[in-house]
């Protein structure tokens, strides 16, 4: 009998290592676990990496929150428990983006004058878009004029049932560039105060709830995620789409997208949508988990449109503030997100240089907003 070297080297190698091996390669055949294992919401390992880390309770310069969700700005006691939390954490004016408009506003912006802090809150005009027909945009219009001449500085937040769930007087689902409400956006450029407005969800509730989908937890967690019905809900692309020929329609007014359109999962694409629109600005709440897990793109992305960019929070939960601070400030590993449900990943910090962390922390929002208080921010 005639045996090869390599054939021969593998029989003393088996003679050698003996039933180890032939139990590993009968082991590669089956790779289940045998044990039932945890379910996704049960496994939480504990993290062994040890590396630097730097906590940021406090942004390293002061900020505008263009995207903030205070309590009703109305009673002094709530006013002074908002303004003392946004003191821990660096915040220096936020804009109130909840309903306001007439008495609404007007009320805030009394009280807030009353507390001594009129310098620390700015507030955005709500626009109501239920019910649209003929005459509305005009109406609508005329509402916006009179809230800017009480100290509104922008229109919004503009919520994400604007082309995904909000009908027309008709019952017709109201579209997001219908010309009727030209003259609300022409208005707006006309008074020099920007529109902030959430378009969507992230792309993944438009797709099927299953394995393959990275939301699949929070989409089990809340019905009122889920877009994939095609007969009730326009596509992802769809959706955008139209928000695009909306801009399109008004060069002449300025666009501040909120939660970076979601596309923060792909910054190429945000950035071709800046390079196409000169006047469309992005602002950060709600998508920390996508600029974290891509930290050397992520900090790319904001160096080169640091124009561009503006931090927001969306919800006002001040202990969350932090984790913003913290992938923005410092260059540290694989470190927690604050909701599991948002991303089952870790963060890296992006290590903004300082200029960019100025212009995404206020110069931005102090260009893009008009009659906004300058008092706290450093001169340069
Ligand atoms: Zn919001």
């Amino acid at each position: 009998m005639r045996i090869s070297y390599r054939a021969s080297v593998r029989i003393l190698a088996i003679l050698a290592l003996g039933p180890a091996l032939a139990s590993a390669q009968g082991r590669k055949q089956d790779m289940r676990p045998r044990v039932p294992p945890p379910s996704i919401t049960d496994y939480k390992p504990r993290s062994t990496l040890v590396v630097p880390e730097h906590k940021v309770p406090r942004a390293k310069f002061p900020v505008v929150d263009i995207h903030g969700h205070p309590p009703a700005l109305t009673s002094e006691s709530a006013i002074r428990g908002v303004v003392s939390a946004m003191d821990k954490i660096n915040v220096r004016v936020m804009v109130q983006a909840s309903p306001s408009s007439g008495d609404r506003l007007k009320t805030q912006i009394a009280a807030v004058k009353a507390a001594g802090v009129a310098d620390r809150f700015v507030f955005f005009a709500s626009i109501n878009l239920a019910g649209v027909g003929p005459g509305s945009g005009a109406q609508i219009a005329a509402q916006l004029e009179e809230d800017a001449k009480a100290g509104a500085v922008g229109i919004g937040e503009i919520m994400k049932g604007f082309g995904l769930t909000t009908r027309k007087a008709d019952n017709t689902r109201l579209a997001m560039d219908d010309p009727e409400l030209d003259i609300v956006w022409q208005t707006a450029g006309k008074l020099g105060i920007p529109v902030f407005i959430h378009t969507g969800d992230p792309a993944e509730f438009f797709q099927p709830h299953d394995y393959k989908n990275e939301r699949w937890l929070e989409m089990a967690l809340f019905e009122n995620r889920r877009f994939f019905d095609r007969s009730r809900f326009p596509s992802f692309e769809d959706l955008m789409a139209e928000r695009d020929r909306l801009i399109a329609r008004h060069p002449n007014t300025k666009w501040i997208i909120a939660h970076l359109s979601w596309y923060a999962n792909d910054l190429g694409k945000l950035g071709r949508l800046f390079d196409r629109f000169p006047n469309v600005y992005g602002e950060l709440g709600a998508i920390l988990y996508d600029l974290g897990r891509q930290p050397r793109f992520a900090r790319e992305f904001f160096i080169k449109y640091q124009d561009r960019l503006m931090f927001g929070k969306d919800a006002f939960t001040p202990d969350e503030y932090p984790y913003y601070w913290r992938v923005f400030e410092t260059a540290d590993d694989y470190f927690d997100y604050y909701r599991d449900y948002h991303a089952f990943w870790k963060l890296y910090g992006i290590n903004l240089p300082d200029e960019v962390l100025r212009k995404v922390y206020y110069a931005n929002a102090l260009k893009v907003i008009p009659r906004m208080p300058v008092a706290g921010f450093p001169e340069k």
